[in-house]
């Protein structure tokens, strides 16, 4: 472990709150949140380690088809998730779920040097183009260990992607994420893993998530409208306050 275990606790213990960073070193794009004028969430589960807890999260997602969300397994994960239930990856992709990098062992890309990066990612890419037989157009980077660094600025740069936090996330008991998610807002990323106490809170909230008319959107949608809403700042209307396309929240 090259982090200490404070560290690596403060991320995946019982804290399930807003993060919030400024990274003014970092110059490929770094997303906390979406736009905050949709009421809309992406669901991240990072890792992907247990095949039952991926597999009761796809028989969920199937009862919520209208919820889409992003998973970042690791690439050792995407191979012998794949061994073990041939074609789970390709059914998620088809079902509208997104893919990102998350690296292929779980190392941290703060102490890789841009070249090691580069070939990590593409050797995860690679166990990605297997087990969906084809090629995918990967946009989101998630850290390991949430670390910000000069290597992963680099590789975002050399591979196109989006280095994607969360402003909602570290997992916890079920009540404790649920209520966390009652008072997200829109454009919020929430942070899970594929472990049973996420599984039991996604089982908790998704409910209530479709009873409040929440979207469940993948990665792409979120920053496709956060990009949309930096092109076009006044599509909220704060002026008049009449347009009939009036969806701000703040
Ligand atoms: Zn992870």
């Amino acid at each position: 472990m090259k982090l200490g275990a404070a560290a690596l606790l403060g991320v995946s213990a019982s804290k399930f709150i807003p993060v919030r960073n400024d990274e003014p070193y970092f110059t490929a794009p770094l997303l906390w949140h979406g736009s905050r004028s949709f009421k809309r969430m992406a669901f991240t589960y990072d890792d992907c380690y247990l095949l039952n807890k991926m597999q009761a999260l796809e028989v969920l997602l199937n009862e919520y088809p209208e919820f889409k969300v992003t998973f970042f397994p690791v690439g050792q994960k995407l191979l012998h998730l794949e061994e073990q239930d041939s074609g789970i990856w390709k059914r998620l992709v088809e079902r509208g779920h997104e893919i990102g990098y998350h690296t292929f062992d779980h190392v941290n890309l703060g102490i890789m040097s841009p070249a090691a990066a580069l070939m990590d990612y593409d050797k995860w890419y690679a166990a990605l183009t297997q087990v969906l037989g084809r090629e995918y157009n990967v946009r989101f980077v998630r850290p390991p260990y949430d670390v910000i660094s000069y290597t992963m600025d680099v590789l975002c740069q050399e591979r196109g992607l989006v280095a994607t936090l969360f402003s909602i996330g570290g997992g916890g008991e079920p009540d404790i994420v649920t209520r966390a998610i009652q008072k997200g807002k829109g454009g919020d990323i929430v942070q899970m893993h594929i472990r049973t106490q996420d599984y039991n809170s996604s089982v908790q909230v998704y409910p209530w998530l479709r009873e409040n008319k929440w979207e469940l959107v993948t990665m792409s949608k979120l920053y496709d409208d956060y990009l949309r809403e930096q092109v076009n700042p006044e599509g909220c209307d704060v002026e008049a306050g009449s347009s009939l396309m009036r969806t701000c929240l703040e």
